[in-house]
């Protein structure tokens, strides 16, 4: 896990200009009541998980996440061994991710992806017990919190990193499904040569 130098303030600099209406600081996220219907929480390889109770097709909503939405110094103020629950929705908006959005881990080859900042949608046909991963890349741009990546898939990329420092053809494919946090979407076309910094 490395740390870099991004500081609250040039992250909050960023936030007027891409903030969703509904990530309001302190406001509690919620979802319709059947959220979490069809997921449950097992063992995994690393630890916890979560699962697929029932088979979901693609283009299936499998989840939403919930929480309060807190700011990054918030985030960061816990420490970095915890800084990486939270959901990242706005440059320096997050959601303080409540059960069951606390398990979903990480995969180099997701089978969901994010839509509308904050619900997971299948990519492709998800059965029974299998685990419900998504590319947490797809929703980090802090210049702060990395992780070493051991997914196991073969297309793994060893680390988790910021989307705009994902390869290039990487970030086409999660650009091209719609899963990109509108944020990084908006910031990377304000600011092209973002990566470059
Ligand atoms: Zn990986």
């Amino acid at each position: 896990m490395q740390t870099s130098t991004k500081t609250s303030d040039e992250i909050g600099s960023l936030v007027d200009a891409c903030a969703p209406q509904w990530a309001i600081l302190g406001r509690h996220i919620e979802t319709p009541a059947s959220y979490h219907e069809g997921v449950a929480v097992l063992a995994c390889k690393l630890g916890r998980g979560l699962f697929a109770a029932r088979p979901f097709a693609a283009g299936e909503s499998v989840m939403w996440f919930t929480g309060k939405i807190i700011d990054f110094a918030t985030v960061f103020a816990r420490g970095m061994a915890a800084a990486g629950n939270p959901l990242q929705v706005d440059a320096d908006r997050y959601i303080d991710v409540e059960l069951h959005g606390l398990y979903v881990n990480h995969s180099c080859e997701p089978n969901v992806g994010l839509r509308d900042s904050h619900r997971l949608v299948a990519l492709r046909p998800i059965a029974v017990n299998e685990e419900i991963c998504m590319d947490y890349s797809t929703e980090m741009l802090e210049r702060c919190w990395t992780m070493a990546c051991r997914c196991g898939a073969a297309q793994c990329r060893g680390k988790i990193v910021d989307f705009d420092l994902l390869p290039a053809a990487v970030q086409a494919e999660r650009l091209r499904l719609g899963i990109v946090q509108p944020f990084i979407v908006r910031q990377l076309a304000a600011q092209p040569n973002l990566s470059e910094r």
